[in-house]
Formats: C-alpha cells, sequence, structure tokens
C-alpha cells in the first residue's frame, strides 16, 4: 500500500508540466498599436487577464505567462516597441511547485472532521469528501450526482437544507467552472462547512442550498496530473482539447468574446451544451427555475461581482436591483478583510463574453444571477497560496450572507 501511494506520487510529479522560469508580466499598452503587439504573443504566451487576447485595449493592464524559453526575446520585444511592463510572478514553478508540496504525502481522506478546509484538494478527494459529509449529516445533506463528464467523472452536487423547507427558497452555487482557478472548489467546499457549523443552522433553515464543488471536473483533475494551468474542459474537437466552458451555455452562444477556434482558451464548444458538464447544469436549472432565487458562480481572479449581461452591452431588466445588491455585496467584502471588489454588468465591467452560465441562469428565470471573481488583483493569480484560503472565504461569505437576507426576505418578490 504505501508502495502504491509512493508510486502515485511519483508519478504525479513525473507526468506534470513544470514551470521553471517562467514569469507573469503585467503589461501596460498605451496605444492600439501596442495593444496589437501583445495579441500577436497569442498561441505562445498564455493569458491570465483578461483570459483572452481580445479583451485587451489601450490603457488597461493585462497579465500573462511567458514561458521561459521565449522569455528574453518576448521581453526584448516589448521594450523595442516601449510597452511597459513589470514582473508580477518571477518563477512560476516555485509557487506552483509549492502548492503540489503541499498536497504530498496525504493521507485519503478519514472522516471530515480532518479534513483540512485550508488547503487544496484532488477531484477525488473532493468526491469523497462529498460522500463522507453526506453520510456524516443525513438530516442536512443530500448528495447528488448532476451527471457524467466527458471523460466519465461524476459531478457531485451537495443539497443543504434543515428543518421544514418545503417553500423556502433555493439557492444555486457552483466552483470551478475554470479549471485552474483553485481557490473557487476551495471556497465551495468551506462554504459548505460554514453552512453547518452555524448555530442553529440559520442559513439552511431558511433557504435550501445547492451547491456545486466542482463543474468542470475533466478539467480540474487535468491541472492536478497534467498541467496546472489548464481552464477548459477535457473533450477533444478537431485538433485541440478543450471547450471553454463557460462559453458553452445557450446564451448568445457563439457572440463576442468566444472564439470558434478549437486551441482558443475561450473555443465555445461545437454546439451550447456540448459539454456534458454545462448540460448537467444547464438542465438542474431549467428544472428548478421556479424555486431557485439566486445563482452565484466562483471564478478567479480579478476581485469582482458581475451580473448580466455578458453576452450584450443591452442592460438587464431588473438592473437596479442586481446592482443595489452588488454594492452591499462588495461593502460587506470589504468590511471583513478590506479588500475591495468592483462590480457591474460583464460586459462593461470587464468585457463582452458569450455563452456564460450566469447569463443563461438569467435568462432562464433566475433574476438574481452573478459571477464572482475572487481574489486576487494580481500579485499570485491562479496561484494564490493557501494561506489565503481562510480570508477568502471568510469574506466572501459575508457577500453570500447579504445574498441570503436578499432572497428569503418575506417582501422579496423575485
Ligand atoms: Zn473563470
Amino acid at each position: 500500500m504505501r508502495s502504491l501511494i509512493f508510486l502515485g506520487i511519483l508519478s504525479l510529479a513525473l507526468a506534470r508540466k513544470t514551470f521553471f522560469g517562467d514569469q507573469v508580466l503585467t503589461v501596460h499598452p498605451k496605444n492600439e498599436a501596442q495593444v496589437q503587439a501583445i495579441k500577436n504573443l497569442d498561441t505562445k504566451v498564455d493569458f491570465w487577464s483578461p483570459d483572452s487576447p481580445a479583451g485587451i485595449s489601450v490603457g488597461s493592464s493585462a497579465d500573462i505567462r511567458i514561458p521561459s524559453e521565449i522569455l528574453p526575446a518576448v521581453k526584448v520585444a516589448l521594450r523595442r516597441q516601449k510597452i511597459e511592463f513589470e514582473v508580477m510572478i518571477e518563477d512560476v514553478e516555485s509557487l506552483v511547485g509549492e502548492q503540489f508540496k503541499s498536497a504530498q504525502g496525504r493521507g485519503i481522506l478519514d472522516g471530515t472532521t480532518a479534513y483540512d478546509y485550508e488547503k487544496y484538494h484532488t477531484y477525488d478527494e473532493i468526491n469523497d469528501w462529498t460522500n463522507a459529509i453526506a453520510a456524516e449529516n443525513p438530516t442536512m445533506v443530500q448528495r447528488t450526482v448532476l451527471g457524467q463528464s466527458t471523460e466519465g467523472r461524476d459531478i457531485p452536487m451537495l443539497t443543504l437544507s434543515s428543518g421544514q423547507s418545503a417553500s423556502n427558497p433555493e439557492i444555486l452555487v457552483d466552483c470551478g467552472i475554470h479549471a485552474r482557478e483553485w481557490v473557487s472548489p476551495a471556497f465551495c467546499q468551506w462554504f459548505v462547512r460554514q453552512l453547518l457549523d452555524e448555530p442553529n443552522n440559520v442559513r439552511i433553515s431558511e433557504a435550501t442550498y445547492h451547491i456545486i464543488p466542482s463543474i468542470n471536473v475533466d478539467g480540474y483533475a487535468y491541472t492536478w496530473t497534467n498541467d496546472r494551468m489548464w481552464r477548459k474542459t477535457r473533450s477533444k474537437n478537431g485538433l485541440c482539447y478543450g471547450v471553454d466552458p463557460n462559453r458553452n451555455w445557450d446564451a448568445g452562444f457563439g457572440g463576442e468574446g468566444s472564439s470558434s477556434s478549437s486551441c482558443a482558451e475561450t473555443y465555445h464548444g461545437p454546439y451550447a451544451e456540448s459539454e456534458p458538464e454545462v448540460k448537467a447544469v444547464a438542465d438542474f436549472m431549467r428544472a428548478n427555475k421556479d424555486n431557485v432565487k439566486l445563482y452565484v458562480t466562483y471564478h478567479s481572479y480579478g476581485q469582482m461581482i458581475l451580473y448580466p449581461y455578458s453576452y450584450t452591452y443591452d442592460l438587464a431588466a431588473n438592473t437596479d436591483e442586481l446592482d443595489f445588491y452588488a454594492v452591499q455585496g462588495k461593502n460587506a467584502i470589504q468590511s471583513v478583510h478590506n479588500k475591495r471588489y468592483i462590480y457591474g454588468p460583464g460586459a462593461v465591467t470587464i468585457y463582452p463574453a458569450a455563452g456564460g452560465s450566469d447569463d443563461f441562469a438569467y435568462d432562464t428565470g433566475i433574476k438574481l444571477s452573478y459571477t464572482i471573481e475572487l481574489r486576487d488583483k494580481g500579485v499570485y493569480g491562479f496561484t494564490l497560496p493557501e494561506s489565503q484560503i481562510q480570508a477568502t472565504c471568510e469574506e466572501t461569505d459575508a457577500f453570500m450572507q447579504v445574498m441570503h437576507n436578499a432572497v428569503v426576505s418575506p417582501t422579496y418578490q423575485a
């Protein structure tokens, strides 16, 4: 057994892509020519924020991971074109390596009391944890499987409720649409624990919570075994693997901010809901749209509260309401650890990006629908250290509390 575990860790360490000498640069294009020059780096570099070259514009900055092999040439080119930049991350591998080291030698889950919510967990650990936490809390937690991924993994969902709750409003929370945004699944797990530990289980006695800790299970597993910076699903399309699962929903499908090239990080897929992971959650939304009053989907990074629309610059019918709670939520977040979040409709606040889950939930009838970009604002980016999980979750919980109060209020009309 011991040697098996050792072999497992060894093969994990051997197979994984490394990032020695890769740097993340923050660039500041000041004119169209500079924007174009940065966009032309596409295919050779990895856009962290914004998540595709299309989102880059004059006067805004962009975080880009440059592989070590081309780093000197890219820096020369940036300087030649007088594009301002600074180094955001000196050596990506040192941060990535730390996260994998933290998981090494970790025992297989033995009961959820020992589960460490301040660490990043593998898909198998998360899946085992969903079974364990449901078994330990049979009256409050129900585990269902929404469907299977392309590679056949279960997509578990935990439904939390306590007391008489037949007519309670329902809340849908999902994490991990994008594989490399590790702090997102970490939040969903932490949040389940938080709802269960709350005195008198107040929130789950007032509302039914459906929590999906990891939607993009194949992509997430792949970030642990092969490529920490993988974003998409793992379906094969043409030459390349992966569809951007936040461009694959039936909401302005194929429109601006999504790509028709299967190799692009924002590839929308061959048709809406082509990804079984997306279809599983979309089916759940359609079936429960009358009871679900709030949808929140967790991404990272950038510290933002986004609401519809992202597939059009048009404003949602209840923009005032969406904005009102976004402001309250932003203030609640700031009151915890003084982190500042920006907020607004997706298309104007970051960039137009069609086929997203928030817009789909909204158009399906869930009138409070938010995408949250968690910490940070471009220090560690996707490699947010585990030491920040707790604080990130605490402030995010304050946002969830604001939204909870909104939908359980007797005067709330959805
Ligand atoms: Zn994302």
